[in-house]
């Protein structure tokens, strides 16, 4: 039987503990909400978007379960650099990994999420920062509320 300690793994737990870009972003070009009532996940996350359309920074805000910071911390590394394209794509691949009971897309980091499809409770978790940024890159500014 897997239970739900298999899910927290070092990095997750690490990264619940420093999560990484974790302040109010200065000069943000999107700022957004999301909320997962489920768990009482609650973050804002912040992205500065430059001209050339390339994720300059990228932040979060706010509090909730191991699974969900440490997502969003990894989130916001992943995201940073990239251009809207880029970071849609990753998103999206994301969205399969997590659906897709445990396929290898190669997400590097990520994979440490590709086994969370065996806890429907804690997808949401893994997905809620995921989804509001998702959001903020294909312009919305409401609060992405899970489920
Ligand atoms: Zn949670």
């Amino acid at each position: 039987m897997d239970n739900i300690q298999s899910l927290y793994q070092e990095m997750i737990l690490e990264h619940n503990k420093r999560p990484r870009n974790y302040k109010v972003l200065e000069g943000a070009t999107h700022q957004i909400e999301g909320y997962n009532p489920l768990c009482g996940d609650h973050y804002w996350v912040y992205l500065r978007v430059n001209k050339e359309n390339l994720v300059e920074e990228v932040s979060f805000q706010g509090e909730g379960c191991a699974i969900s910071k440490a997502s969003t911390s990894l989130m916001t590394e992943t995201l940073k650099g990239k251009s809207i394209e880029q970071a849609q794509d990753v998103a999206e691949k994301f969205f399969e990994l997590i659906k897709n009971e445990g396929k290898n897309l190669d997400l590097g980091k990520l994979q440490v999420f590709a086994g969370i499809w065996k806890f429907p409770a804690r997808v949401k978790c893994a997905l809620l920062s995921w989804r509001t940024a998702y959001s903020a890159l294909k312009g919305s500014n409401d609060t992405v509320k899970t489920e």
